[in-house]
């Protein structure tokens, strides 16, 4: 899954525009403006609730276009908070898609990536629309150690999974093998454990399930981050609360696609086990000193957008809109991003807080979530 999606010549996401009605799949960011913004008014009203810390950097594991972060950063220019505040800090693999995110968030020719100092931890650097400093960086380990709100929205699903199934003497992991008779891909069970079998399966109930210990150890560092520096998560995928057994797909063109068929032309992905991410925030690694954060959700998309005002949001929009066709398109967006049908259940919300947080938050919830 690593190989096929982010192999640095061949990957799937490293060499093209993957997104939107010719690409392989919709994102909701891609659908309304309405999705960011709702997002940039709640980051607004948390990073409020922390005492309004500055200098602070927002940062988005796994940006695609930079559609997300645009309209964020077009909110928060509007409650004044731009130039050197806080910085935009980007965790992308994928120099193509950089440079979307480049075009979208520096859109001037004055603003172009400038050079990068040596001995620094980005690989590119600009300047945003409204003045503050964008920085892109290959892994969350090397942002700036500073107050974060960190966005992941769409970006766990991608990362790499292993697939383990219980046959008769113990747990197993699913390979991938070449048949060497008509050279197709195929998968097959490990002859015996592999390292992949060392996952937490003492009181699993599943028979076969997948694991993704790469999500793991970023959840694990954005927790730690969020202890000592101080911050807020908040993580956006479809996903399941560790019931789920078999979950790993290809799309193409908005499509199913037999991952083992053609890879490196389709996306692949698998859902979230949101239950495995809110365990890694809450266990520390045995070398590493913070404590246990506070994580709040999964919820439904449809209840964190209906509560946090995306029908009165619909109605401004409506009412200053003079196109019949902007209306409509307007009102179908709100459905799709809305409706159980549709991805008001499918994606989930989940938040991050510090423990320090705790008395504030019992008086203060995160909107939204309750
Ligand atoms: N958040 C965007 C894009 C989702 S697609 C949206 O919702 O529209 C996944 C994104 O994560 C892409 O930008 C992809 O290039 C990036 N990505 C995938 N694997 C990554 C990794 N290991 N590290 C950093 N970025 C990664």
């Amino acid at each position: 899954m690593k190989e096929v999606l982010t192999n640095p010549t061949a990957g799937y996401y490293m060499n093209r525009d993957v997104f939107g009605q010719t690409g392989d799949f919709i994102t909701s960011p891609e659908i309304s403006q309405m999705f960011g913004e709702l997002i940039a008014v709640w980051l607004v009203n948390e990073w409020t609730k922390c005492g309004r810390p500055t200098p602070f950097q927002i940062a988005e594991l796994g940006p695609g276009r930079g559609t997300l972060m645009a309209d964020i950063l077009r909110v928060f220019s509007k409650f004044k908070i731009a130039g050197s505040d806080f910085s935009v800090n980007l965790v992308e693999v994928s120099p193509y898609l950089g440079q979307v995110q480049e075009k979208q968030l520096c859109p001037t020719q004055a603003q172009e990536a400038t050079e990068v100092p040596q001995g620094s931890q980005h690989y590119k650097q600009s300047i945003s629309l409204y003045g503050s400093q964008v920085r892109w960086y290959n892994h969350i380990s090397d942002l700036p150690r500073t107050f974060t709100l960190f966005l992941a929205h769409e970006f766990f699903d991608a990362l790499p999974i292993h697939k383990l199934v219980k046959v008769d003497q113990g747990w197993r992991e699913v390979l991938i093998d070449l048949n060497r008779e008509d050279l197709t891909l195929r998968y097959v069970i490990s002859r015996d454990r592999t390292p992949a079998c060392l996952y937490r399966l003492d009181n699993e109930s599943r028979e076969e399930l997948e694991v993704s210990p790469q999500s793991l150890v970023i959840t694990q560092t954005m927790a730690a981050r969020i202890h000592q520096d101080g911050g807020i998560g908040l993580v956006i995928d479809y996903g399941h609360e560790g019931d789920k057994t078999d979950t790993f797909r290809g799309f193409k063109n908005h499509k199913l696609h037999d991952p083992l068929v053609d890879p490196g032309t389709a996306d692949l992905t698998a859902d979230v086990d949101f239950a495995a991410l809110k365990w890694a925030a809450t266990h520390p690694r045995a070398f590493e000193d913070w404590k246990a954060n506070l994580t709040y959700g999964t919820v439904d998309q449809k209840d964190f957008l209906t509560r946090v005002g995306i029908n009165l949001r619909l109605e401004q929009l409506l009412a200053s809109c003079r196109d019949e066709n902007v209306a409509r398109d307007l009102k179908s967006a709100h459905k799709m991003l809305t409706d159980p049908m549709e991805m008001g259940s499918k994606f989930k919300f989940l938040a991050l807080y510090p423990s320090v947080m705790e008395k504030i938050l019992e008086r203060y919830p995160p909107p939204g979530f309750v």
